[in-house]
C-alpha cells in the first residue's frame, strides 16, 4: 500500500472509529434511562461490524470510495433514530385504528417496504447492554436488487447493499415520524447495527424462516433482504400467530448450497444451539476476513435459490419433490 493509500486508511478508520463510538456512547446513555425495555442475562453481544474491522484488520469493511461516501448518511440516521426519540408525546396513545393501520401499510409500501410483521419483542433478543423504548414492535423488510447481488463479490454489490442500509435507515425515521404524528410514541430502528436481534425477531413475526446461511427468508424476496424494527406504544398490533414458512427448514436439508459454495467455509453443517435457545449458524473467525477481502463477500445470499427462484414455484416444486436445488 503507498503512503497516500495508508494515510487515506488511518483517516478514515480514525473518522468511522470516532462516529460509532459516539453511536455506542449515546446508546449507552439511552439505556441508562429508567423506563426502557433493557436486555437480560440470556442477550447475545452485538457483533459491530466496523469497530471489529478496524480493531483486528486495521480496515473498514468498505472496499470502494463510493460505497463509503454512503456511511456518513448511515451514520446520520443512526443517531436520529436515537435523538428523535425526544419529540414523542408526552402523553402517547396505545391503541391504533384498522385505518390508521392501513395507511402506515400503505405509506410504507410507497416508501419500498417489501414485508411487515408485528411481534412483542422478548427481552433475550435485546443485545447485551442496550434498550429500547417498547415491547411492541414493527419489523419491516427491504429488498435488495437481484442483479447487483448476482455480481457478488463485487464492489456493485457492495455499494448496493451500503445503498439499502441506508435507504431502510432513512424510511425507518420516515415512519415513525408518521406514527408520532398520529400521537404515538416510537423509536426507529436501523439496520445497520441495530439494537436487536432482527432475523429471529422476523422469523417470530411470521414474515419468513431462518435458512441454513442464518439469514432470514422471505416469499417476496427469499435472503435479499435487510430488516429492521420500529418500536411503539401501539399495544393492539396483529401480532403474528404462528409461521407459515416453517417447511423452508425441511428445504435447507435437501440442500445446503450456502455451506458448499462458501469461500471462507464459515457456514456450520449444524447450526449451535446456544443456552438461551439462539443459534449461531456462521463461524464469525472465517467469514470476517473473506468479508473484508472480497466487498462484503453475500456469496451465500447470492447461491441461495431462493434469491433466485420464486417461493411460491420451489414450494410447489419441494412439494412435489421433483426439485434439485443444485440445477437452480
Ligand atoms: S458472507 Fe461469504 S464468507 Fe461469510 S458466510 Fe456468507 S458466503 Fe460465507
Ligand atoms: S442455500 Fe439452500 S441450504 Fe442454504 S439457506 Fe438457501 S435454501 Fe437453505
Amino acid at each position: 500500500m503507498g503512503i497516500r493509500a495508508r494515510l487515506m486508511n488511518f483517516f478514515v478508520n480514525s473518522l468511522a472509529t470516532w462516529q460509532f463510538q459516539s453511536i455506542l456512547n449515546k446508546e449507552s446513555k439511552f439505556s441508562s434511562h429508567k423506563n426502557v425495555i433493557k436486555s437480560n442475562k440470556e442477550s447475545p453481544e452485538r457483533f459491530d461490524i466496523v469497530l471489529e474491522g478496524v480493531k483486528h484488520y486495521s480496515r473498514l469493511p468498505i472496499t470502494s470510495f463510493r460505497t463509503m461516501r454512503v456511511m456518513p448518511s448511515n451514520i446520520k440516521n443512526i443517531k436520529r433514530s436515537l435523538t428523535t426519540i425526544d419529540q414523542n408525546p408526552v402523553v402517547s396513545k396505545k391503541t391504533i385504528t384498522d385505518e390508521q393501520l392501513q395507511a402506515f401499510e400503505n405509506y410504507a409500501k410507497s416508501l419500498g417496504i417489501s414485508s411487515i410483521g408485528y411481534i412483542k419483542l422478548p427481552r433475550k433478543l435485546i443485545f447485551k447492554d442496550k434498550a429500547v423504548l417498547h415491547e411492541n414492535v414493527i419489523i419491516l423488510s427491504m429488498e435488495m436488487d437481484r442483479d447487483k447481488i448476482e455480481k457478488a463479490p463485487s464492489s456493485e454489490t457492495a455499494y448496493m447493499i451500503m445503498q439499502t442500509y441506508d435507504d431502510l435507515g432513512k424510511t425507518s425515521n420516515r415512519l415513525t415520524t408518521f406514527l408520532r404524528q398520529e400521537g404515538f410514541s416510537v423509536q426507529a430502528g436501523h439496520p445497520l447495527g441495530g439494537l436487536v436481534l432482527y432475523p429471529p425477531l422476523a422469523e417470530l413475526a411470521g414474515i419468513g424462516y431462518h435458512g441454513r446461511h442464518g439469514l432470514i427468508i422471505t416469499p417476496e424476496n427469499g435472503p435479499r433482504v435487510r430488516l429492521t424494527a420500529i418500536y411503539t406504544s401501539i399495544e393492539n398490533l396483529p401480532i403474528a400467530q404462528g409461521n407459515p414458512h416453517e417447511w423452508i427448514a425441511h428445504f435447507c436439508q435437501t440442500c445446503g448450497r450456502c455451506i458448499r459454495k462458501c469461500p471462507g467455509f464459515a457456514i456450520q453443517e449444524e447450526p449451535t444451539l446456544h443456552e438461551n435457545g439462539l443459534l449461531t449458524h456462521i463461524t464469525n473467525e472465517y467469514c470476517f476476513p473473506v468479508f473484508l477481502d472480497y466487498h462484503g463477500c453475500s456469496v451465500c445470499i447470492k447461491e441461495c435459490p431462493f434469491s433466485r427462484m420464486e417461493y411460491n414455484k420451489l414450494k410447489t416444486q419441494f412439494d412435489n419433490r421433483t426439485l434439485n436445488p443444485e440445477m437452480i
